[in-house]
């Protein structure tokens, strides 16, 4: 199986590949970086606060809230990583939130989510990380 194969491209004189041995491939263009400024997506915002807390399923204490201004400079991107070290395709994502609240003027709003990711490598497929995410968004505007 793999010696047909072998036979099919690797041999001596077979047609060559465009940019490996034919006529140079056009320049990859480069990538713009992800995502916007929030001055420019959000013209009407002045300010945008976030508070958060993280924390493992089941577990008792209040974890520290983190909170954070974002410039108006800085990138749309309201993506958090899980606190669970071994979350595997984890993360929390606000940016729809965030897009919510500014379409309707809101000025403050608290919620919760839940980790969508799994609970280490071992666990793909069966066992969700379901760590909690709590968070308080403000937002002043112009
Ligand atoms: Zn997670």
């Amino acid at each position: 199986m793999f010696d047909s194969l072998k036979k099919a491209f690797g041999s001596k004189g077979a047609k060559p590949e465009p940019g490996v041995n034919g006529p140079p491939v056009s320049a990859p263009v480069p990538v713009e970086p992800a995502g916007e400024r929030l001055a420019d997506k959000y013209p009407q915002v002045a300010k945008i606060g976030v508070n958060l807390s993280i924390r493992a399923p089941f577990e008792k204490i209040e974890p520290t809230v983190r909170g954070f201004s974002m410039g108006m400079d800085s990138m749309a991107n309201f993506t958090f990583r899980c606190k669970n070290t071994e979350c595997v395709d984890g993360g929390f994502d606000l940016t729809e939130e965030i897009d919510h609240m500014i379409s309707e003027y809101e000025t403050s709003k608290h919620g919760r989510r839940v980790c969508q990711g799994w609970d280490g490598k071992s666990n793909v497929g069966h066992q969700r990380c379901y760590y909690e995410l709590n968070f308080i968004i403000n937002i002043g505007y112009k």
